[in-house]
């Protein structure tokens, strides 16, 4: 028997896993995923938790539910990938591979910061990226009286680059709903040089920042947090004072992938962009937040993802050259509050534009303007994240390489 090895059961491994078992034949290839945790996180829901929208029942369910009949599932955490040899150390037992799926993610380092997982943390500092940190907030949020609320990203690259905008956006709708938006001072605070990675959607996101009376401060590298006289100190002297403190700590790869030599400086795995083979071993390939592509990092991503990679590794088993078509595409509602939200749909050369989705000039979905109908589409996004996207079922009318139809990209 051959063996295909799956190292993370998150969205993109677990996708994986739900492609290679209709794919490969059950006499010739075994198929394993390993993860640490019995419970699979909808992260996206980590959004909507502190502002009490979804229960925490609507963000966790077991992890095996989503795993195929046939793969086989271990749940123990991956302590090295010894690449030269085709083998992984998990705590007690050696698994070895003839291909290697590496899906392990990325996550939130927050000692990486002077001082942010110092006295104040999960006091007056706090993260909404993890479960633990989204439900201490809710908390939090449920008593708090007001103040300076700072939305605060450490460094590029993150998961969902646009989840803290959004957080500020549902802050701001929030407390008008509680009654207390004046007496709130809410500060967006990014080392970007606005609120946005591509200029065109920073437009309209700089707009509607100022439209909601919430403050940028840009360019902003932190150097530490002062737990003390609750302010953050960047390198060039500035500080901004909080209240309230709600960071998204620098985003690493897992440690696993610096203890087996695999990784970048941020301990993300160098990998083909077109391809997604890993750049140093031809039996390795990558999907998900784990992978270093200049692509976001986002669990549409790793769907698209999902569909050139099942292709390549059959490809790969056949001695054929790989398919490098993935093209960096990245689908991404953006809420806004009050209801409403926008959506962005961009890939590596592409930047997000105005136009309609998936129809062209129907939508009904529109891009880069803020609409209802937008928001129904996030909301139906946790419906579509547990029944078919981890599944590895295929979304209708929406396909890995991005379509230029309906996008103005004259204006
Ligand atoms: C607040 C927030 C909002 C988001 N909103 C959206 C959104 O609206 N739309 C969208 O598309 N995406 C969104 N995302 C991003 C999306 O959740 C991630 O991009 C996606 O989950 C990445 O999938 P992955 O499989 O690469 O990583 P993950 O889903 O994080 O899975 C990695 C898995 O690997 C396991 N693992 C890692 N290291 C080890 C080890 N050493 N041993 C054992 N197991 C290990 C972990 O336990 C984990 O289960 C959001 C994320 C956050 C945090």
């Amino acid at each position: 028997m051959k063996k295909l090895l799956i190292l993370g059961a998150g969205t993109a491994g677990t996708m994986m896993a739900n492609h290679m078992i209709k794919k490969l034949p059950r006499e010739d290839w075994e198929i394993t995923v390993v993860d640490q945790y019995k419970t699979h996180y909808y992260q996206p829901g980590f959004l909507f938790l502190p502002f009490d929208l979804y229960k925490t029942k609507d963000l966790k369910k077991k992890g095996e539910k989503f795993i195929p009949r046939g793969v086989n599932y271990i749940l123990k955490k991956i302590k090295k990938i010894v690449a030269d040899k085709n083998e992984v150390i998990l705590e007690d037992e050696t698994l070895s591979y003839d291909i290697l799926i590496i899906a392990t993610g990325t996550k939130t380092f927050p000692g990486e910061t002077e001082g942010m997982d110092g006295k104040g943390w999960y006091k007056d500092i706090f993260d909404f990226y993890t479960y633990d940190g989204a439900k201490a907030l809710r908390n939090k949020l449920r008593n708090w009286e007001g103040g300076k609320l700072v939305v605060h990203i450490t460094e590029m690259p993150i998961k969902c680059p646009v989840a803290p905008l959004e957080f500020a956006f549902l802050a701001d709708s929030f407390f008008k709903n509680k009654g207390m938006r004046e007496k709130v001072e809410i500060t967006y605070v990014t080392p970007l040089e606005g609120a946005f990675t591509k200029p065109k959607a920073t437009e309209t996101l700089d707009y509607l920042l100022e439209e909601k009376r919430i403050k940028q401060v840009v360019d902003f590298n932190i150097e530490k947090v002062d737990n003390e006289n609750k302010k953050i100190t960047c390198y060039s002297g500035r500080e901004v004072e909080y209240d309230l403190l709600v960071t998204v700590p620098t985003n690493l790869g897992d440690e696993v992938i610096e203890h087996s030599g695999l990784g970048d400086d941020m301990n993300f795995v160098p990998t083909n962009k077109a391809s997604l083979q890993s750049k140093d071993y031809e039996n390795i390939f990558v999907i998900g937040d784990a992978s270093n592509l200049p692509a976001s990092k986002a669990g549409s991503v790793a769907h698209f993802e999902a569909e050139i990679l099942e292709e390549n590794i059959l490809r790969y088993i056949d001695g054929k050259p790989l398919k490098e078509e993935f093209d960096g595409h990245a689908n991404c509602f953006i809420e806004t509050g009050n209801g409403k939200a926008l959506l962005i749909d961009f890939n590596y050369t592409h930047e997000p534009v105005e136009g309609s989705f998936p129809f062209p000039g129907i939508g009904p979905l529109k891009l880069l303007k803020e609409t209802r109908m937008n928001h129904m589409g996030k909301l139906a996004f946790r419906w579509i994240y547990w029944n078919m996207l981890i599944k590895g079922t295929h979304i209708p009318f929406v396909s890995a390489k991005m379509s230029e139809k309906g996008k103005n990209f004259d204006n």
